[in-house]
């Protein structure tokens, strides 16, 4: 079996994969090889021909194509190995990487890995809908890809499940494309993206069904119809060709789930600190591989920091983990946090990094709070929605010296959320 080696192996070529590895070689870095399962790196930009990307990276608003092969070729131009093609299978202890690519099985072994991975929304297979298997069922990104990479029309009457901001995606790529979705639903009573957006699917030509869910696909070869349900439990019959399943990320954490990395059980991600350093302090996560999902702009300003803490780690200057304080949360309505470890002592990390990470599983409004075993350290009142992005602002180190582990707390407000 053929092998190599590398000082710092990036596994996917997304926003962050690509902004970890750019930096790297701008700071000086030999030897960094960003590994893509695709024939072409860009991630999830590359089948969204649609604006806005790049507003923090290039300070111009861009569709997604654009975006994706301006970030591939500065990695280039910074002297970056790309390899497409190379599909990460294995990971193992001491920096050791199985690749399949298309010369065959290779071995890769690497003093750093940054795990880049991204998300993926969640197909019907997993939300459990019922019905018949007919042709016409595909996530977002399935549909992105072959309206714009292979400049096909999958169906023209679809229906759209979800109102997260990738489903307005959705919408627009129909449009794009002479497509018509015959309506949009949700099962909550609001849209989940900025509520400005429900105008949209009227605008053009769908309608927007809140508090309905989909029952069951019909049809024999393609799809004929669907079922949905009301918040009364009515049953009607919706006529339509297809159905775009968009949003409900989940981290893609297969090569994590085979692998000696810890696995965080709320977010499916690995568990990291704030360093993105997972539990082998050789290897370290970046982007919406640990919150799905953002924006491509908050995933490669991740990445750049995470370079920064990838390069002192080769140099040894990142703080080792020498005592982590654990980070906890017992609230039901917290979907995930990330990091879930704080590594001290750490004078690296509060210039960077921005704190904790949050996602919340409803509507709600409360004070959310940092506490250790004694005292609170930090907190404000919010005001979330679900898929949004939460920050909690970590506490001086210093401050911190004493922990044996943090926890977060949220108390909702007794008032009605307007
Ligand atoms: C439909 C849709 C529309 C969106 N629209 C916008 C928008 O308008 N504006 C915006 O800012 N953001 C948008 N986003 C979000 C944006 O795409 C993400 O924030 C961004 O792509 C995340 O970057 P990433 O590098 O973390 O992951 P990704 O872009 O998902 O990249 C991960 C890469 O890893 C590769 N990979 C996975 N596993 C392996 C493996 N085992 N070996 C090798 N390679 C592997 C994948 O092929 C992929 O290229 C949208 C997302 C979706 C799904």
């Amino acid at each position: 079996m053929k092998a190599s080696s590398c000082r710092v192996a990036i596994v996917g070529g997304g926003p962050s994969g690509l902004a970890v590895a750019t930096e790297l070689a701008k700071m000086g870095v030999d030897g960094v090889v960003l590994l893509e399962r695709e024939q072409d790196a860009g991630g999830i930009p590359r089948h969204c021909g649609h604006s806005p990307f790049g507003f923090r990276e290039f300070h111009r608003i861009m569709k997604g194509p654009g975006y994706a092969s301006r970030l591939v070729r500065r990695a280039q131009q910074h002297g970056v190995s790309i390899r497409t093609g190379a599909s990460v299978a294995k990971i193992a202890p001491a920096g050791g990487l199985v690749l399949s690519t298309d010369d065959g099985v290779e071995r890769l072994k690497a003093e750093k890995i940054v795990i880049c991975t991204g998300n993926r929304e969640t197909p019907r297979s997993a939300r459990l809908v019922s019905g018949s298997r007919p042709l016409g069922v595909m996530t977002t990104g399935a549909l992105q890809s072959m309206v714009y990479l292979k400049h096909r029309r999958p169906f023209k009457r679809p229906l759209i499940v979800g109102t997260e901001l990738v489903s307005f995606s959705a919408l627009l790529t129909c449009r794009h494309a002479g497509i018509r979705p015959v309506a949009m639903i949700d099962n909550q009573s609001r849209i989940t993206t900025w509520q400005a957006a429900a105008w949209l699917p009227r605008l053009l030509g769908s309608r927007l069904l809140m508090n309905v869910e989909l029952d069951e696909i019909c049809g024999r070869e393609r799809v004929e119809s669907v079922k949905i349900r009301d918040a009364a439990g009515r049953v009607s019959s919706l006529d339509c060709d297809g159905v775009v399943f968009s949003g409900n990320f989940v981290a893609e954490s297969s090569l994590i789930r085979g692998s000696h990395l810890e696995l965080d059980a709320r977010s499916g991600a690995p568990a990291v600190d704030q360093f993105g350093r997972c539990s082998d302090a050789d290897y370290f996560a970046c982007g919406n591989l640990l919150h799905p999902v953002d924006t491509a702009g908050w995933c490669w300003a991740e990445g750049q920091r995470i370079a920064a803490y990838v390069s002192a780690s080769l140099d040894q200057t990142l703080p080792p983990a020498e005592r982590s304080v654990t980070v906890e949360t017992e609230s039901p309505w917290i979907k995930y946090f990330t990091p879930q470890r704080i590594a001290l002592p750490d004078s690296f990390s509060a210039y960077y990094h921005p704190g904790l990470q949050l996602r919340f599983s409803e509507k709600l409004q409360g004070r959310l709070s940092l506490c250790d075993e004694h005292r609170n350290l930090v907190g404000h009142k919010i005001r979330v929605q679900p898929e949004r992005r939460v920050l909690l602002s970590l506490p001086a180190s210093e401050s911190l010296s004493a922990c044996e582990s943090l926890t977060i707390e949220f108390t909702p407000s007794l008032e009605k959320v307007p």
